[in-house]
Protein backbone atom coordinates (compact mmCIF):
# COMPACT_ATOMS: atom_id res chain seq x y z
CA UNK A 1 0.00 0.00 0.00
CA UNK A 2 1.17 3.59 -0.25
CA UNK A 3 1.40 5.60 2.60
CA UNK A 4 2.01 9.28 1.88
CA UNK A 5 1.48 12.42 3.44
CA UNK A 6 -1.68 14.12 2.65
CA UNK A 7 -1.56 17.47 1.21
CA UNK A 8 -2.75 19.27 4.00
CA UNK A 9 0.37 17.67 5.90
CA UNK A 10 2.94 18.76 3.10
CA UNK A 11 1.01 22.30 3.42
CA UNK A 12 1.43 23.00 7.08
CA UNK A 13 5.13 22.13 6.28
CA UNK A 14 5.82 24.38 3.85
CA UNK A 15 7.98 25.03 0.96
CA UNK A 16 11.07 22.76 1.90
CA UNK A 17 14.61 22.34 -0.05
CA UNK A 18 15.01 20.36 -3.07
CA UNK A 19 16.08 16.89 -1.79
CA UNK A 20 14.58 16.97 1.40
CA UNK A 21 11.37 14.84 1.97
CA UNK A 22 9.73 13.46 4.82
CA UNK A 23 10.42 9.95 6.68
CA UNK A 24 8.71 7.25 4.64
CA UNK A 25 8.72 3.58 5.45
CA UNK A 26 10.78 0.67 3.78
CA UNK A 27 9.96 1.20 -0.48
CA UNK A 28 8.89 -1.72 -1.77
CA UNK A 29 10.51 -4.57 0.71
CA UNK A 30 10.62 -8.25 0.09
CA UNK A 31 7.30 -10.62 2.08
CA UNK A 32 11.07 -11.31 4.57
CA UNK A 33 11.85 -8.16 5.00
CA UNK A 34 8.25 -6.85 5.51
CA UNK A 35 7.59 -9.74 8.00
CA UNK A 36 10.79 -8.79 10.03
CA UNK A 37 9.93 -5.01 9.95
CA UNK A 38 6.18 -6.19 11.46
CA UNK A 39 7.84 -8.17 13.97
CA UNK A 40 10.41 -5.46 14.90
CA UNK A 41 7.43 -2.78 15.41
CA UNK A 42 5.25 -5.19 17.15
CA UNK A 43 7.96 -6.03 19.93
CA UNK A 44 8.87 -2.42 19.90
CA UNK A 45 5.34 -1.55 20.65
CA UNK A 46 5.02 -3.83 23.56
CA UNK A 47 8.15 -2.13 24.85
CA UNK A 48 6.55 0.96 24.76
CA UNK A 49 2.87 -0.49 26.01
CA UNK A 50 5.35 -1.49 29.65
CA UNK A 51 7.35 1.54 29.62
CA UNK A 52 3.67 4.06 29.82
CA UNK A 53 1.85 1.40 31.98
CA UNK A 54 -0.34 0.17 29.56
CA UNK A 55 -0.24 -3.76 31.26
CA UNK A 56 -3.25 -4.71 33.33
CA UNK A 57 -1.73 -8.58 34.53
CA UNK A 58 -2.74 -10.36 31.50
CA UNK A 59 -4.58 -7.82 29.66
CA UNK A 60 -3.66 -6.74 26.40
CA UNK A 61 -2.52 -7.55 22.77
CA UNK A 62 -1.42 -6.19 19.66
CA UNK A 63 -1.82 -8.05 16.15
CA UNK A 64 -0.07 -7.64 12.97
CA UNK A 65 -1.04 -9.51 9.88
CA UNK A 66 1.55 -11.59 8.28
CA UNK A 67 2.94 -10.05 4.57
CA UNK A 68 2.30 -13.33 2.87
CA UNK A 69 -0.63 -14.82 4.49
CA UNK A 70 -3.40 -12.44 5.78
CA UNK A 71 -5.11 -14.94 7.75
CA UNK A 72 -1.80 -14.93 9.75
CA UNK A 73 -1.28 -13.30 12.64
CA UNK A 74 2.04 -12.28 14.75
CA UNK A 75 0.67 -11.74 18.40
CA UNK A 76 2.14 -11.22 21.71
CA UNK A 77 2.40 -14.62 23.79
CA UNK A 78 -0.04 -15.23 26.70
CA UNK A 79 0.40 -14.13 30.08
CA UNK A 80 4.52 -13.02 29.09
CA UNK A 81 5.28 -9.42 30.42
CA UNK A 82 5.59 -6.93 27.88
CA UNK A 83 8.73 -5.58 28.89
CA UNK A 84 10.57 -8.50 28.57
CA UNK A 85 8.97 -9.42 24.58
CA UNK A 86 11.66 -9.76 22.10
CA UNK A 87 11.09 -9.99 18.07
CA UNK A 88 11.70 -13.92 18.89
CA UNK A 89 9.06 -14.05 21.19
CA UNK A 90 6.41 -13.35 18.90
CA UNK A 91 4.15 -16.45 17.82
CA UNK A 92 2.04 -16.63 14.82
CA UNK A 93 -1.80 -17.72 15.28
CA UNK A 94 -4.22 -18.17 12.39
CA UNK A 95 -7.70 -17.20 12.30
CA UNK A 96 -9.35 -19.63 14.29
CA UNK A 97 -6.77 -18.79 16.97
CA UNK A 98 -4.32 -21.66 17.42
CA UNK A 99 -0.74 -21.10 17.11
CA UNK A 100 1.10 -22.05 14.09
CA UNK A 101 4.90 -20.72 15.31
CA UNK A 102 6.12 -20.23 18.49
CA UNK A 103 5.93 -22.29 21.46
CA UNK A 104 3.80 -20.47 23.95
CA UNK A 105 -0.13 -19.86 24.09
CA UNK A 106 -1.84 -17.16 22.90
CA UNK A 107 -4.81 -15.49 24.88
CA UNK A 108 -8.08 -17.12 22.75
CA UNK A 109 -10.36 -14.89 24.62
CA UNK A 110 -8.12 -11.95 23.54
CA UNK A 111 -7.90 -13.03 20.40
CA UNK A 112 -11.79 -13.44 19.65
CA UNK A 113 -12.01 -9.62 19.47
CA UNK A 114 -8.74 -9.01 17.22
CA UNK A 115 -9.54 -12.28 14.48
CA UNK A 116 -13.00 -10.15 14.28
CA UNK A 117 -11.96 -7.04 13.89
CA UNK A 118 -9.31 -8.21 11.04
CA UNK A 119 -12.33 -10.14 9.58
CA UNK A 120 -14.18 -6.75 9.37
CA UNK A 121 -11.35 -4.94 8.51
CA UNK A 122 -9.61 -6.33 5.17
CA UNK A 123 -7.32 -3.10 4.92
CA UNK A 124 -6.63 -3.26 8.56
CA UNK A 125 -3.05 -4.42 9.25
CA UNK A 126 -2.74 -4.45 13.16
CA UNK A 127 -5.23 -3.71 16.00
CA UNK A 128 -3.93 -2.46 19.04
CA UNK A 129 -6.13 -3.26 22.94
CA UNK A 130 -5.08 -2.74 26.30
CA UNK A 131 -6.44 -2.07 30.13
CA UNK A 132 -4.73 1.15 29.94
CA UNK A 133 -5.97 3.15 32.60
CA UNK A 134 -6.91 6.34 31.35
CA UNK A 135 -8.88 4.40 28.53
CA UNK A 136 -10.83 2.11 30.67
CA UNK A 137 -11.78 5.35 32.95
CA UNK A 138 -13.04 6.85 30.04
CA UNK A 139 -14.54 4.58 28.37
CA UNK A 140 -17.08 4.14 31.80
CA UNK A 141 -18.33 7.03 30.52
CA UNK A 142 -19.74 5.52 27.39
CA UNK A 143 -18.97 8.62 25.45
CA UNK A 144 -16.87 9.34 22.33
CA UNK A 145 -14.28 12.00 22.98
CA UNK A 146 -14.83 15.98 21.65
CA UNK A 147 -12.22 17.50 20.02
CA UNK A 148 -10.99 19.47 22.72
CA UNK A 149 -7.29 19.58 21.59
CA UNK A 150 -5.55 19.22 18.44
CA UNK A 151 -4.06 15.86 19.08
CA UNK A 152 -7.70 14.86 19.79
CA UNK A 153 -8.83 15.90 16.52
CA UNK A 154 -7.18 12.66 15.20
CA UNK A 155 -10.38 10.99 16.15
CA UNK A 156 -12.94 13.46 15.14
CA UNK A 157 -15.54 11.78 12.96
CA UNK A 158 -12.80 8.75 13.28
CA UNK A 159 -14.45 6.36 16.31
CA UNK A 160 -16.80 4.23 17.50
CA UNK A 161 -18.43 3.19 20.82
CA UNK A 162 -19.21 -0.12 21.60
CA UNK A 163 -22.03 0.76 24.35
CA UNK A 164 -22.60 -2.57 26.15
CA UNK A 165 -20.95 -4.53 28.32
CA UNK A 166 -21.03 -8.63 29.01
CA UNK A 167 -18.26 -10.21 30.79
CA UNK A 168 -15.00 -10.99 29.54
CA UNK A 169 -14.94 -11.34 25.86
CA UNK A 170 -14.78 -15.18 24.92
CA UNK A 171 -17.07 -15.98 22.06
CA UNK A 172 -16.30 -14.29 18.37
CA UNK A 173 -19.78 -13.55 18.22
CA UNK A 174 -18.77 -10.61 20.34
CA UNK A 175 -15.91 -9.78 18.73
CA UNK A 176 -18.02 -9.17 15.57
CA UNK A 177 -20.34 -6.80 17.16
CA UNK A 178 -17.06 -4.99 18.21
CA UNK A 179 -16.17 -5.16 14.53
CA UNK A 180 -19.15 -3.03 13.81
CA UNK A 181 -19.12 -0.84 15.89
CA UNK A 182 -15.15 0.11 14.55
CA UNK A 183 -16.92 0.44 11.29
CA UNK A 184 -14.59 2.15 8.86
CA UNK A 185 -12.86 4.05 11.63
CA UNK A 186 -9.35 3.56 13.71
CA UNK A 187 -10.72 3.55 16.72
CA UNK A 188 -13.33 1.83 19.24
CA UNK A 189 -14.32 2.86 22.88
CA UNK A 190 -15.29 -0.63 24.57
CA UNK A 191 -17.44 0.51 27.51
CA UNK A 192 -16.12 -0.45 31.01
CA UNK A 193 -13.50 -2.26 29.32
CA UNK A 194 -10.77 0.14 27.01
CA UNK A 195 -9.63 1.10 23.98
CA UNK A 196 -9.01 -0.62 20.51
CA UNK A 197 -7.24 1.33 17.54
CA UNK A 198 -6.30 -0.39 14.11
CA UNK A 199 -4.15 0.78 11.14
CA UNK A 200 -2.52 0.53 7.98
CA UNK A 201 1.01 0.00 9.71
CA UNK A 202 1.68 -1.61 13.05
CA UNK A 203 3.49 1.86 14.22
CA UNK A 204 0.26 3.37 13.05
CA UNK A 205 -2.66 1.08 15.22
CA UNK A 206 0.05 1.60 18.38
CA UNK A 207 0.52 5.38 17.89
CA UNK A 208 -3.62 5.97 17.64
CA UNK A 209 -3.71 3.84 20.98
CA UNK A 210 -1.38 5.68 22.67
CA UNK A 211 -2.36 8.95 21.37
CA UNK A 212 -5.99 8.10 22.02
CA UNK A 213 -5.21 7.00 25.71
CA UNK A 214 -3.39 10.74 26.37
CA UNK A 215 -6.54 12.02 24.80
CA UNK A 216 -8.56 10.24 27.61
CA UNK A 217 -6.34 11.62 30.27
CA UNK A 218 -6.39 15.04 28.71
CA UNK A 219 -10.26 15.16 28.84
CA UNK A 220 -10.59 13.76 31.98
CA UNK A 221 -8.55 16.58 33.21
CA UNK A 222 -10.29 18.94 31.41
CA UNK A 223 -13.30 18.10 32.75
CA UNK A 224 -12.49 17.33 35.78
CA UNK A 225 -11.42 21.41 35.91
CA UNK A 226 -14.39 22.93 33.94
CA UNK A 227 -16.11 23.00 31.03
CA UNK A 228 -13.45 22.37 28.21
CA UNK A 229 -13.99 24.92 25.00
CA UNK A 230 -15.06 22.71 22.02
CA UNK A 231 -12.90 23.07 18.84
CA UNK A 232 -15.70 24.24 16.12
CA UNK A 233 -16.72 21.45 13.46
CA UNK A 234 -14.68 23.42 10.37
CA UNK A 235 -11.79 23.45 12.29
CA UNK A 236 -11.94 19.86 13.92
CA UNK A 237 -12.31 18.36 10.14
CA UNK A 238 -9.43 20.53 8.89
CA UNK A 239 -6.98 19.26 12.00
CA UNK A 240 -8.29 15.61 11.26
CA UNK A 241 -7.05 16.16 7.66
CA UNK A 242 -3.25 17.41 9.00
CA UNK A 243 -3.35 14.61 12.14
CA UNK A 244 -5.17 11.80 11.58
CA UNK A 245 -4.01 9.80 8.48
CA UNK A 246 -2.42 6.76 7.84
CA UNK A 247 0.60 8.66 7.23
CA UNK A 248 0.41 10.90 10.12
CA UNK A 249 -0.15 7.98 12.19
CA UNK A 250 3.02 6.03 10.96
CA UNK A 251 5.63 9.20 11.22
CA UNK A 252 4.27 10.33 14.36
CA UNK A 253 5.18 6.42 15.94
CA UNK A 254 8.90 7.13 14.39
CA UNK A 255 10.38 9.02 17.61
CA UNK A 256 9.26 6.51 19.98
CA UNK A 257 10.44 3.67 17.78
CA UNK A 258 13.71 4.93 17.68
CA UNK A 259 13.58 5.71 21.55
CA UNK A 260 12.62 2.74 22.33
CA UNK A 261 15.48 0.21 20.00
CA UNK A 262 17.84 2.86 21.64
CA UNK A 263 17.24 2.42 24.81
CA UNK A 264 16.23 -1.72 25.02
CA UNK A 265 18.16 -3.05 21.36
CA UNK A 266 17.49 -6.52 22.70
CA UNK A 267 14.15 -6.13 21.86
CA UNK A 268 15.29 -7.04 18.38
CA UNK A 269 17.07 -10.21 19.33
ZN1 LIG B 1 -9.59 -6.41 27.09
Amino acid sequence: MTLTPTAAQQASLGAMPEGVTLPLPPQNPTVEEEREIRKRELAAAFRLFARFGFSEGVAGHITARDPEDPELFWVNPFAMRFGAISVSDLICVNAQGDVVEGDRPVNRAAFAIHSQVHAARPDVMAAAHSHSLYGKSWSSLGRTLDPITQDVCAFYQDHGLFDDYTGVVVDTEEGKRIGVALGPHKAVILRNHGLLTVGHTVDEAVWWFITMERSCQAQLLAEAAGTPVKIDPAMAELTASQVGSHYGGWLSFQPLYDRIVAEQPDLLD
